[in-house]
């Protein structure tokens, strides 16, 4: 089980998994209210679900490493847009950096 689902569960319990219905659009206020979190180094927007939620250190290591990405200078002012997110695919998939 990876991090984030682990990560994901534990905050949601055994709730059922969100269903993606797609298209949903970013609300910059909610990139903003997640990297209040405790340890939260970037927003994560799921345009699957529509949910966001912020990765810790330990979860961007995760996602870039998986992803074949490395970390930038630039990832402030950024956040990851993915298509499906653990809340909803059990994982985050296709992240994508954009700019907030
Ligand atoms: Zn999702």
């Amino acid at each position: 089980m990876s991090d984030e689902r682990q990560v994901a569960q534990e905050l949601f319990g055994s709730v059922k998994p969100i269903v993606p219905t797609g298209d949903h659009r970013v609300n910059l206020s909610k990139l903003s209210e997640a990297l209040k979190e405790p340890d939260v180094v970037i927003p994560v927007f799921c345009t699957g679900c529509g949910y966001t939620t912020g990765l810790t250190q330990i979860g961007l290591d995760d996602v870039l490493s998986s992803n074949g990405l490395t970390e930038s200078d630039s990832l402030k002012d950024h956040y990851f847009e993915v298509t499906g997110c653990p809340l909803c695919q059990g994982e985050y998939i296709n992240p994508d950096l954009k700019k907030r």
